[in-house]
């Protein structure tokens, strides 16, 4: 199954309590899972001094969840002010955070120079002249446009709307030692839930190979690389897992022949999110109806509001009903929310064991993306988080969404404008 059996173990064992105590629907994170990958990180690309990773916040913007990506040495990716403010209450500043917005409006700017500051990575050329200040450190973040292929969630390059464009991307550097920065990052993020580990190596190569031409026709030095997001896991449980080991050594191997060449080594960098803390989480949910009319339909307590990935994307989640992990599936239904759209479905189709009322469903891999992405559409509000700790202890990090939350813009000072 798609969650490491390591984790479906811890979480069995405990489940009836949780449930009983909390109540469903929830999502629960794993702190030892999440430790474990991350230990894994550092230690694949301990070959490059320096390396680092910069959790990907909006994959999972909770504060228990960035204190633990603190205590590991991480840094953090935000591209809104509202991330900027989790990030830096997680104790973060200056450097510990890359600011890669785009479309950035001046108040963004503002809040990323502010409060001792940020990486600024910037999204385009014209954006230069509307920082408040010039930076000692600047990034960019390059799109290759039709030099490389992209993937189906993230799109094409050149039909997306991030990144420098190649032609820009000399001047782009240029104009920035003219202005007087001095150290300077190189950024890229191409795929996304990529778990082809070739794909990674060749975006490395291609920034270490640009990162080269800009160094010798500008005579600047690049700090740091910034590969992106974007490392893949396996929704499926037929899905090969992204070869991380291979990827990390093909790229340290690359790193290596740079310096040999020209005389030093950037520092690398990652902003993962759903590698870091996908496959670490889960949505448990009950099952509350049964419906069997033009097809069966199992209702859970749910929708899309808590997991938008399946509705969006068509992606796929694996489900495991409690206690009949092993049992012959001998049906096959749709899982469905109560939301009035007929893309509030977290399984289509799937076979599944026989459920019942009153059964407990293990909605897998939501870790990221899953209740950051939920909306309030139709009324419908967002279940609860839970961590289980690495002491063994379950904590709640957030609670339930309650009517009075959804009306709290309802309360304000009359103001009528007459015309
Ligand atoms: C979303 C995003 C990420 C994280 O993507 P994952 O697929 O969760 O790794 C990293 N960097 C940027 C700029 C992003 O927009």
């Amino acid at each position: 199954m798609p969650i490491s059996s390591s984790y479906y173990s811890r979480l069995s064992r405990i489940l009836p309590d949780v449930v009983r105590h909390y109540g469903t629907p929830f999502h629960i994170y794993d702190e030892t899972g999440i430790r474990e990958t991350g230990r894994l990180l550092i230690d694949r690309f301990s070959g490059i001094p320096g390396f680092r990773e910069y959790f990907a916040v909006k994959a999972l913007p909770n504060p228990a969840i960035l204190n633990i990506m603190k205590s590991m040495g991480f840094g953090f990716d935000c591209s809104s002010i509202p991330e900027l403010v989790l990030s830096r209450n997680a104790g973060a500043e200056g450097e510990d955070l890359m600011f890669t917005s785009n479309n950035t409006s001046q108040q963004e700017f503002l809040a990323a120079f502010q409060n001792g500051g940020s990486i600024i990575n910037l999204d385009d050329i014209t954006l230069i002249s509307k920082l408040p200040e010039i930076p000692e450190l600047i990034c960019f973040r390059y799109n290759p446009g039709t030099r490389r292929t992209g993937n189906s969630i993230i799109g094409k390059p050149e039909e997306a709307k991030y990144g420098v464009h190649h032609d820009q991307i000399m001047e782009a550097y240029q104009s920035m030692k003219n202005l007087g920065s001095t150290r300077f990052g190189l950024h890229t993020m191409l795929a996304s839930n990529e778990r082809n580990h070739t794909y990674m190596v060749e975006t490395a190569d291609m920034l270490l190979e640009l990162a080269e031409s800009i160094s010798h026709e500008i005579g600047i030095r690049f700090d740091f690389l910034n590969i992106g997001g974007g490392l893949g896991i396996p929704y499926k449980t037929e899905d090969p897992p992204l070869d991380i080991a291979r990827m990390a050594s093909e790229i340290t191997r690359a790193f290596h022949c740079f310096a040999d060449r020209n005389g030093y080594m950037p520092k690398l960098y990652i902003e993962s999110g759903r590698y870091m803390t996908g496959p670490h989480g889960v949505l448990v949910v009950t099952a509350i109806n049964e419906k069997n009319t033009y097809r069966k339909y199992i209702g859970v307590d749910a929708c899309m509001s808590a997991l938008m990935r399946p509705a969006m994307y068509g992606a796929h989640h694996e489900i495991t009903v409690f206690g009949k992990e092993t049992a012959a599936k001998t049906m096959i239904a749709d899982v469905v929310g109560s939301l009035c759209e007929n893309n509030d479905k977290f399984a289509v189709q799937r076979p599944l064991p026989e459920i019942h009322t009153g059964d407990l469903l293990i909605i897998h891999d939501t870790g990221a993306h899953g209740h950051a992405m939920g909306f309030n559409y139709n009324g419908k509000l967002r279940p609860k988080e839970l961590l289980l700790r690495q002491d063994g202890a379950v904590e709640l990090i957030r609670r339930e969404e309650t009517i009075a939350d959804l009306f709290s813009t309802l309360a304000f000072e009359k103001d009528i404008l007459p015309l």
